[in-house]
């Protein structure tokens, strides 16, 4: 990783969480888990919902349609008071929204009414920290309109401090909440089923137990990502402070003096800077700067180290007293603050890596596990897949179906298929046991079922998908195409009826990457930008070659995960089995790509299909299917001088 990276450790999230989780849920108050600083990255939810939060709080649509993508169907609050223009959006795609203008809370009701739902809200009052919020004088007349419109319901009412004006949660301010809630209740005969009194300056007052007791609703960003309560930043019992550390690289190491030599003026940001003699130090000069994040907010995790200064580009550190002596190329690390971890997350050019234990889902194989449409396994058993993995060293066990043997019609192949469940079902009981799936299918309908049994094995898994179709026809134009070419779309969920929501939760399109794509409709290419998918077409591996492909692409489906499926379809390979794939990646690429996998120990599934149009007559395709296993074999650990 040449440049800056935020390394995000998920584990620590996760922890962090529960600490505050469990403080609060003493107190019977109930956690929303703040994304916002993190862009809505929705692996960082799915950590706060493991440690227990109960929502997601999020303040832009964007971030929230990101978490969405992702199969987060938790309720998702939106934070930041709606604009009038996007009540429309609004309605349809958070569970509630804190509001403060009559208008806009009309116009929310006359949306939520044309979509026949009815859309819940916190109504927000300013209790003197000058941001949000109605003001309590008002609070009655603004109520009784409300309560008048259709189709908006008042879930509860809420406050936010210690943001634009600083003030502190106390007693009294909170108590003033609760009455406010009360008077509501009982002027208008509701039951509000929030009083959300506020962010992680509200912990240190629950921890004191002085909380009103009516406060059952806290909206906690920081103190869960950074460890922190918010007050006076101090760092928050049970939790860590290094769940996020920002690092970069060190481009220039060199003993210089303290002070500039010659006239000064004002520097690059304009400012004038006074310097002091402290003689000659080491100086070390890192690849980051201003525009990756907030430089006053970085605290060096390394002892001895202090921040000199910084450019837009760069960053000055004297390590002279570095307790662990740093050289050239070595990485310097930084706890950011609330404000330095918000710029880097935005920023486009730190890299964000999420960090997970892999050790705890990954151990050896205990062999591998053979599945799938029965006629395929049959045709590859005997062109001597299992033999060759055996000489692999792996033990392999398999479900050899009982379709008939001969003069098998079209129809009647569909027939005694196995269904996708099925498949699905077994792989998932012999993934539970240890066995690693590999599964063959005529077309993708068996990668359905392959993604399936990892959804219930896997916490988090990416997938590489081997193609020369990105496969990912949008809903509404998939019965216009054969029905592999929505197949990945339909995985993830992209279906008019939501299908398999494990399956979308566990596999995230952020961590779907799709390798060989040779042709694409323009509606796929817009669902594709959507939905967050990388995809490198053929143009894309001749540009970077198949080797920086493939490191991209790895990373890109392992961040975060517990590993990867790989999903080949020989389409993706020049001329393999038809004329129709000329175009497509090399042989020597294919098996490249393949050995990458190998070796990155990140497989943990793989199906091959597409065979449909050489089962009829596998005996003179002998050669292909060969070819074909020779590709599977290097996923598994082949190589051609071998170990
Ligand atoms: C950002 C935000 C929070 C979370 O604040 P933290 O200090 O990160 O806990 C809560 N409520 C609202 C309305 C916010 O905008």
């Amino acid at each position: 990783m040449p440049g800056p990276s935020v390394r995000i450790d998920l584990k620590k999230i996760e922890d962090n969480t529960r600490a505050v989780v469990s403080l609060c849920r003493k107190y019977g108050i109930e956690v929303a888990g703040v994304t916002k600083v993190t862009c809505g990255m929705p692996q960082i939810a799915k950590a706060m919902i493991r440690g227990g939060v109960t929502a997601i709080g999020e303040s832009r649509l964007a971030n929230i349609h990101r978490l969405r993508a992702s199969g987060i169907n938790s309720t998702i609050i939106l934070l930041r008071i709606p604009p009038l223009s996007a009540v429309d959006e609004i309605v349809t795609s958070v569970d509630i929204s804190l509001n403060s203008e009559l208008p806009v809370i009309k116009a929310l009701s006359d949306a939520a009414e044309k979509h026949d739902i009815i859309h819940k809200i916190i109504l927000m009052i300013d209790l003197g920290d000058l941001r949000e919020g109605i003001w309590p004088d008002d609070l009655l007349t603004t109520a009784e309109q409300i309560v008048r419109l259709p189709a908006v319901k008042i879930e509860g009412i809420g406050t936010n401090l210690t943001c634009y004006g600083g003030v502190i949660p106390t007693k009294e301010n909170m108590g003033k909440l609760a009455d406010y809630a009360e008077l509501l209740e009982r002027t208008f005969n509701l039951k509000l089923k929030y009083i959300s009194g506020g962010n992680s300056s509200s912990l240190p007052l629950l921890a004191s137990g002085r909380m009103p007791e009516r406060i059952n609703h806290l909206r906690i960003g920081e103190a869960i990502l950074l460890g922190r309560e918010t007050i006076h930043r101090s760092a928050w019992p049970g939790t860590t402070q290094d769940a996020f550390l920002l690092s970069a690289e060190i481009i220039e190491l060199k003993k210089k003096p303290s002070q500039p030599i010659g006239n000064t003026g004002e520097d690059a940001f304009g400012r004038h800077r006074k310097f002091r003699d402290t003689g000659m130090r080491m100086r070390a000069i890192l690849n980051v700067g201003r525009e990756d994040t907030v430089v006053e907010g970085l605290s060096p995790a390394e002892k001895g180290i202090t921040i000199l200064g910084a450019s837009s580009d760069h960053l000055l550190l004297d390590v002279t007293d570095a307790e662990i002596p740093l050289k050239l190329g070595d990485r310097a690390h930084f706890q950011p603050s609330y404000a330095a971890l918000l710029a880097a997350m935005t920023s486009e050019y730190v890299v964000k890596e999420l960090i997970v234990d892999r050790s705890i889902q990954r151990t050896e194989p205990k062999g591998i596990w053979i599945d799938g449409e029965p006629e395929i396994v049959k045709m590859f058993s005997q062109a001597g897949l299992g033999k060759s993995l055996k000489n692999l060293k792996y033990s392999i066990a398999s479900h050899i179906g009982t379709s008939p043997r001969h003069n098998i019609k079209e129809h009647n192949l569909t027939q005694h298929n196995p269904t996708i469940r099925e498949v699905a079902l077994r792989t998932r009981e012999q993934c539970s046991k240890g066995y690693m799936p590999l599964i063959l299918g005529g077309s993708h309908r068996m990668t359905l079922a392959a993604l399936i049994a990892q959804a219930f094995n896997t916490e988090a898994f990416g997938l590489l998908w081997f193609d020369s179709h990105a496969c990912f026809i949008p809903p509404d134009l998939k019965k216009h195409y054969p029905k592999s070419r929505s197949a990945l779309s339909t995985a993830l969920g992209y279906s008019r009826v939501p299908w398999f929501p494990e399956l979308r939760y566990r596999l995230s399109p952020e961590n779907t990457v799709i390798i060989g794509v040779q042709e694409a409709e323009p509606e796929e290419v817009v669902l594709l930008k959507k939905g967050r998918i990388k995809t490198f077409t053929m143009e894309d591996i001749d540009n970077l070659g198949i080797k920086e492909v493939m490191h991209k692409g790895l990373i890109r489906a392992a961040s975060g995960t517990y590993g990867i499926h790989v999903s080949f379809s020989p389409s993706v390979v020049d001329r393999l089995v038809s004329e129709e794939s000329a175009g497509g990646l090399t042989l020597r690429e294919i098996y490249l790509a393949m050995e990458m996998i190998s070796n990155s120990g990140l497989l943990c599934s793989m199906d091959a299909v597409g065979f449909d149009k050489i089962r009829k007559q596998s005996n003179s395709n002998r050669h292909i299917i060969e070819r074909i296993i020779n590709i599977i074999l290097s996923a598994f650990g082949k190589k051609i001088l071998g170990e």
